[in-house]
């Protein structure tokens, strides 16, 4: 049986319902540090009763279990999934509330309920993730913040205009792909030129501290905070509405030294292109194992099913969406959040359950394979084996930043892993993209409605994770498909950990960061239409529950991190991506 915080478990076991005998007040403390739901209405209606006036309820019981809330949160002795579910005891005790309070106003004229201050909230143009934003606009909202969030993809006119028209106290931004970043700096700048002053406060996976250090804060002169986890929002924004001299003297100090070690810091050592070129991984390819596709070409997958991707889940990045550390399954043990995860894996697993039985998410794949040979750093594919026509060029990056352990080596570009063309020797490139579709979204919603942020978080990283698995579960069809992945003897366990041959690099990750590439994936598959996968202005994809990639099989094949590159190869590989020769 689940613990008390389990909402119904509290209301059938009888040991579990001493706290019922205790103070009203002492109750609703209860109910929103368990997260118990069960008596919210009728609790409160009785607190409405003794207190007088539904405003005092609010300001009376519901902030001061709240505040408790805050401060176990603070000690680390409550953790992020417990703060969403006190947050959805709270909304529903302000939803029995509503009514009540809109009859006083509308007898009397009162005023309505005062907040801690205003929050305007959203993930920036061309952006489309919020599970970090959404959880952000949870955790201040049960702060008795008033959170305004305008969703995703959202442009700076209308970011900036609702902060002005609502009289925003903070105004948030959050991204998750490295173009977000260039969109943050602008938008800080939008703001300079308005002549705005409210605190802006940047968060998200592809933000940092040096990078709000470096670009954004010098944009803008009001107030600018990187927040890098959720659980940290409120109290920065505490701080910049009760103490902001002190606090932004203390950011702006810490800023300025962020940008001081930047610039004082070593220059990266770089080969010639021409050396690290030269440098290249080097393998014998007369004899390589070369794998063939049985087929080539594009295929497209729509009926896939879930309870068979389910088996691929990496559950680890599950606990990291909701910033809990460690890996999945010793999480689930862990001295001081252990049971919190168990609970939150638990509830995963019963909507996990119910996405796979109502067949709710959408998940689609198209994945295809091409006649492939290197050219330098590039990857030229074939329209069909007698590599005659030329249908797209894949183009890379190469490291030139000297190696302290092997500086001989090798340099690394993904081409490196294709048969060059002068190897006389016929090579094979693959694309994917999978998506666990809109539908994820739409379920979550279902959630939302009713006030229940926690069941529609959960529905959205769980999306991700099908999402995540289902590039694993292709992948694993591919090595089929390929040859070498037939005699495969590899645990759920060792695949999830890529313990595999061959590798599925990403568009945006470190072997590959040119996002602009995933165009050229988007043509050769298809995929607008084939699985219903856009891409935004700054290249997201859109539904977010999606991966893209490439599909490499050289045995020795391997991720690596690109990293900084010179101005030689920055122009040779500007010259390479607009060349007409190229698609
Ligand atoms: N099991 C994980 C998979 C995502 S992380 C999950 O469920 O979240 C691993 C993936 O990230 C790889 O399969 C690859 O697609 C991508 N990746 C990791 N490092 C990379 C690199 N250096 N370059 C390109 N892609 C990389």
């Amino acid at each position: 049986a689940r613990g008390e915080g389990g909402t119904t478990a509290a209301a059938v076991d009888p040991d579990k319902l001493a706290w019922r005998t205790q103070s009203v007040e002492k109750r609703i403390e209860h109910a929103l540090v368990r997260g118990v739901t069960d008596f919210v209405d009728q609790d409160v209606e009785e607190a409405r009763q003794k207190l007088g006036r539904p405003i005092n309820v609010i300001e009376g019981p519901l902030m001061d279990g709240m505040k408790v809330v805050g401060e176990l949160f603070g000690a680390g002795r409550m953790f992020l999934p417990q703060v969403v579910k006190s947050a959805r005891v709270m909304k529903k005790a302000v939803a029995y509330l509503n009514p009540f309070m809109d009859a006083e106003k509308a007898a009397s004229g009162g005023t309505g309920r005062s907040s801690a201050g205003k929050f305007v909230i959203a993930t920036v143009k061309g952006d489309v993730h919020d599970i970090g934003k959404n959880i952000v606009g949870v955790v201040l909202a049960c702060n008795n913040y008033e959170v305004i969030d305008l969703g995703v993809m959202v442009s700076v006119e209308k970011i900036l205009e609702t902060a002005l028209r609502e009289k925003a106290d903070i105004i948030g931004m959050s991204g998750l792909i490295t173009p977000s970043l260039d969109e943050m700096v602008s938008n800080a700048a939008q703001m300079q030129r308005r002549g705005l002053t409210v605190p802006l406060i940047v968060g998200g996976a592809t933000t940092s501290r040096l990078h709000t250090a470096l670009k954004i804060a010098p944009q803008y002169n009001g107030p600018v905070v990187y927040v890098k986890d959720a659980s940290l929002a409120v109290g920065v924004c505490n701080s910049l509405l009760n103490d902001r001299a002190n606090y932004m003297a203390r950011v702006r100090a810490e800023q300025a030294a962020d940008r001081e070690n930047y610039l004082g810091r070593d220059k990266a050592d770089l080969l010639t292109l021409a050396d690290a070129r030269s440098r290249a991984f080097a393998t014998d390819w007369a004899a390589a194992d070369i794998a063939v596709p049985e087929t080539l070409g594009r295929q497209v997958y729509l009926d896939i099913d879930p309870a068979a991707v389910a088996e691929y889940i990496d559950w680890s990045p599950f606990f990291w969406a909701w910033e809990l550390k460690g890996k999945f399954p010793a999480i689930l043990t862990n001295e001081k959040w252990g049971a919190q995860a168990t609970e939150l894996y638990d509830e995963a697993r019963r909507l996990l359950d119910r996405v796979i039985r109502e067949r709710r998410f959408g998940l689609k794949a198209v994945v295809g394979f091409w006649p492939a040979n290197a050219v330098g750093d590039d990857v030229e594919l074939y329209a069909d084996e007698s590599r005659k026509e030329r249908l797209a060029t894949l183009h890379f990056q190469r490291q030139q930043k000297r190696k302290i352990i092997n500086p001989e080596g090798p340099y690394y570009s993904l081409s490196d892993f294709v048969a060059p063309k002068s190897s006389g020797r016929a090579d094979y490139v693959g694309a994917f993209a999978v998506t666990a579709g809109y539908e994820v979204e739409a379920f979550a919603k279902t959630f939302r409605d009713k006030g229940d942020d926690y069941s529609a978080i959960i529905v959205q990283a769980l999306g991700d994770r099908m999402a995540e698995a289902l590039a694993e579960y292709m992948h694993k069809q591919v090595r089929v498909q390929c040859g070498y992945g037939k005699d495969e003897e590899l645990s759920i366990a060792e695949i999830i950990a890529e313990k595999y041959r061959g590798i599925r690099p990403a568009h945006g990750y470190p072997s590959c960061p040119d996002h602009k590439e995933k165009l050229t994936v988007w043509s050769l598959l298809d995929v607008d239409n084939t699985v219903g996968i856009s891409l935004t202005e700054s290249l997201a994809m859109n539904p977010p529950s999606s991966v893209s990639g490439l599909y490499f099989a050289h045995p020795e094949s391997r991720y690596f991190e690109v990293g900084p590159v010179d101005q030689e190869q920055k122009s040779d590989y500007t010259a390479r991506i607009t060349s007409k020769k190229s698609i």
